[in-house]
């Protein structure tokens, strides 16, 4: 019968869990989630295939000067450029706290080595080519190999489509030709959440304002801003480094940030051409633009730096997981839609946390539970723990938007899935790195990447990876 026959049905009942198994699994992209969990699947003894649409691993760190044809990366029929980055992009978390914990992310030796502390993306990319190649995990990678769909099928299994990919292949096209479809017991996905850009809310007057706009995904150097009055929409990780960025040719820099403190709006300390301000209130067809604090400038260009939209165009799961203004759910602690689990599995949902780390352990959690090493509770009870999550962040005002986001509560997150695993929890010095380094981020924005006080730990750290290094 034709797959979309099949599809619709709902799905049979799921293999019953006995004894440790070891299950055909897809993995959806190898950046650095879908490496880890290659490298958890296979320690586990499950057979892995990861599709890669790319030419190479590492997902966001493959740096490209490329940008999509439409900068504001709204139109359905652009070309998608995966990467996000930008040319003069350094980490925003030390080596050490962000490397994966028993792969430590350690200065190399090499004139291509970057050994800052906070090292340029491409050491990043280096360091998951290393652990790529010290795990073995390329003989499992198809590259340039793009999902196109993946559906459940037949007794409960996964039914993926995959294609060879086409660097020129508009995101809409749908030419079936040459696709290739295949059956897995399990899908893990980790297609990266940095690719579909999320705009501002409708600015008023924005249709008929005069100047270019582009989202922060399609930004890369500084030199198409030279001279210009650029306006920047935002007030995280990225929009602090970008407007630095640009503010090094342009003319002047306004940042519209709608989380600013009421004092700090204002020309901002140590630059001579930047200014803070609060969210736009309009745009002019003479080309101004005024803030909600009554300040108005004549801009030539307004950069969005409004973060991004979780997308698996690919995926069919008969409704039993969706995305709904950016909730992916419902998904039991980020991972497992109750209905599907363990066969159906997403790494690296959270935001606001250290990603490797937490990608070692959602994949080791999905490995075991796999296996039936590691069992899950029951549909039942997965379904009244999500419940009773989504209620209290609805009973705490927080948007469904914020869903995903860990500010608070990494570290109790990342602890309470090693204990499903039975493994130790996240080292002390991790911890109390990560809130050295964001505060440091707070006293010294424009520093704190070459300054720090926390050598002691830095020390700690590295007496800690020698048991992985020796
Ligand atoms: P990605 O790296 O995006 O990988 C997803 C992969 O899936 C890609 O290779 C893609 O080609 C592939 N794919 C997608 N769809 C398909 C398909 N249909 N078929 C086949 N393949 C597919 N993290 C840090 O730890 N430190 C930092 O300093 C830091 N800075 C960052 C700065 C920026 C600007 C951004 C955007 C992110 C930053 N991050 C940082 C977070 C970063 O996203 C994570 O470190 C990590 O790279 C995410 O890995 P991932 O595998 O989830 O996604």
């Amino acid at each position: 019968p034709p797959i979309n026959s099949i599809l619709r049905q709902p799905p049979p009942p799921l293999p019953l869990m006995s004894s440790l198994t070891t299950r055909h699994v897809a993995v959806i992209g190898a950046g650095a989630a879908g490496l880890v969990a290659a490298r958890e699947l296979r320690r586990e003894g499950h057979h892995v295939v990861v599709f890669e649409r790319a030419e190479q691993v590492g997902g966001t760190w493959v740096y490209t000067p490329e940008r999509e044809s439409d900068p504001l990366g709204v139109d359905p029929k652009r070309r998608v450029v995966h990467s996000s980055l930008y040319d003069s992009l350094r980490t925003n978390l030390p080596r050490e706290c962000m490397g994966v914990r028993d792969y430590p992310f350690e200065r190399r030796e090499g004139k291509e080595r970057d050994p800052r502390r906070f090292p340029g993306h491409r050491e990043v990319l280096m360091y998951l080519q290393d652990f790529a190649a010290h795990f073995g995990i390329g003989e499992v990678v198809r590259l340039q190999t793009e999902v196109v769909f993946a559906g459940l099928g037949e007794e409960g299994k996964w039914r993926v489509r995959s294609r060879p990919s086409n660097h020129n292949r508009m995101r809409s096209d749908d030419d079936d030709g040459d696709c290739v479809d295949e059956i897995y017991d399990a899908l893990v996905v980790c297609n990266g959440h940095y690719v579909q850009p999320r705009i501002a809310d409708n600015i008023p007057g924005i249709t008929a304002w005069p100047g270019k706009q582009i989202h922060s995904h399609n930004y890369r150097t500084p030199e198409p801003f030279q001279d210009q009055v650029v306006v920047l929409i935002g007030g995280a990780a990225s929009a602090v480094d970008i407007s630095r960025d640009i503010a090094t040719v342009a003319k002047e820099v306004h940042i519209a940030d709608r989380s600013l403190n009421e004092n700090a709006i204002g020309k901002l300390p140590g630059h001579d051409n930047m200014w803070l301000h609060s969210m736009i209130d309009n745009v002019h067809e003479d080309g101004r633009v005024v803030f909600h604090d009554g300040d108005a400038v004549g801009a030539d260009i307004i950069v969005h730096c409004t973060g991004y939209k979780y997308d698996f165009p690919f995926l069919e799961a008969n409704g039993e997981v969706n995305v709904d203004d950016n909730r992916v759910g419902p998904l039991y602690k980020h991972v497992f839609p109750p209905a599907l689990a363990p066969w159906l599995s997403f790494v690296g949902l959270p935001w606001k946390v250290v990603p490797f780390p937490m990608f070692e352990l959602q994949t080791k959690w999905i490995a075991g539970a796999l296996s039936n090493r590691l069992p899950l509770p029951s549909k039942e009870e997965m379904t009244q723990d999500t419940e009773a999550f989504y209620s209290s962040l609805e009973a705490s005002g927080t948007p469904k938007r914020y869903t995903h986001n860990m500010a608070n509560y990494q570290w109790d997150y990342d602890n309470w899935i090693a204990d499903q695993c039975g493994i130790p929890g996240v080292e002390e010095w991790r911890v109390e790195m990560y809130k050295f380094a964001s505060k440091n981020k707070r006293l010294r924005p424009e520093s704190y990447r070459d300054e720090w006080d926390d050598n002691e730990l830095v020390l700690e750290a590295q007496r800690d990876f020698n048991k992985y290094l020796n």
